[in-house]
């Protein structure tokens, strides 16, 4: 077998252009040997049998050659593709316990995205399957769950590093609709009438601020405070390019609620 891109730092074994030998003990799938060897099935973008692309589920046969290649950035979940004839429904992400910043960053650029620190692999696998969630990790294990369908184990260690590497390997600065989620439980954010929440705000807040939306599920404020241009500016550091899709307008200093609204946040 020949694993291409960075797929040797999963198979120890493997000679340094990437080529392993596997034994056939019994009855083995492509997937079985790949994720025996130590790379998990999600880090897969194509297979090749003998030349000829094939998918997961192909038998192997003594002296068969397999070429295992990660996938191509920018990957679309929402495209079918020989290894996953059944595209996702979107993009969206559950993030594991040990990458656990990712959330609150995504949300910030406007992802849908998950955690549930409490949840066991087997949980965690589960609700990705069933929400068709992208499951973001540095857990080999819970990514060769076969209800783990699309994820991403994170080759940076630092936060900052890990979000730009899921932007860069998912594509999301098309897509990503900054300061339209909130940071806290992941709900879309709605357009509140300063009059209607007037009385919550801090003297200093109702005076310079005009603009306002609401989480609909724990009722937290937003507004573009004093943190949201130095937030910018870190995303758009961390994007390299403009952090904003067609539907975001992050640094045009719009002042509508239309994907873009503020990140100051307060309770009540
Ligand atoms: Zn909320």
């Amino acid at each position: 077998m020949f694993f291409g891109g960075d797929l040797p730092r999963f198979v120890p074994r493997s000679t340094p252009g990437g080529e392993v030998q596997y034994t056939l003990g019994r009855r083995a799938s492509i997937k079985d040997a790949i994720e025996a060897l130590g790379v998990p099935h999600t880090e897969i973008g194509s297979l090749t049998l003998n030349g000829q692309w094939t998918g997961f589920e192909a038998l192997l046969r003594p002296g068969d050659r397999v070429l295992v290649l990660p996938p191509l950035p920018p990957v679309d979940v929402s495209a079918a593709s020989v290894l996953h004839p059944v595209p996702a429904a979107g993009l969206r992400f559950l993030v594991d316990v040990n990458v656990a910043k990712l959330a609150r960053m995504l949300r910030m650029l406007g992802f849908d995205a998950l955690d549930d620190p409490d949840a066991d692999d087997g949980a965690l696998a589960a609700r990705a399957a069933v929400e068709q969630r992208v499951v973001l990790s540095k857990d080999g294990g819970l990514l060769k769950r076969r209800s783990v369908v699309w994820a991403r184990y994170l080759r940076a260690d630092h936060p900052g590093e890990q979000l730009r590497e899921v932007v860069r390997f998912f594509g999301l600065s098309r897509y990503s609709t900054p300061f339209s989620r909130c940071l806290r439980c992941n709900e879309p954010l709605v357009p509140v009438a300063k009059a209607d929440i007037v009385h919550r705000l801090l003297p200093k807040t109702k005076r310079y601020y005009q603009d306002f939306s609401r989480c609909p599920r724990c009722d937290r404020l937003y507004w573009r405070g004093s943190h949201h241009a130095h937030m910018q500016r870190w995303l758009q550091e961390l994007c390299e390019e403009p952090c904003f899709g067609a539907r975001g307008r992050l640094f045009s200093g719009s002042t509508t609620f239309s994907g873009n609204s503020a990140i100051a946040a307060k309770t009540r």
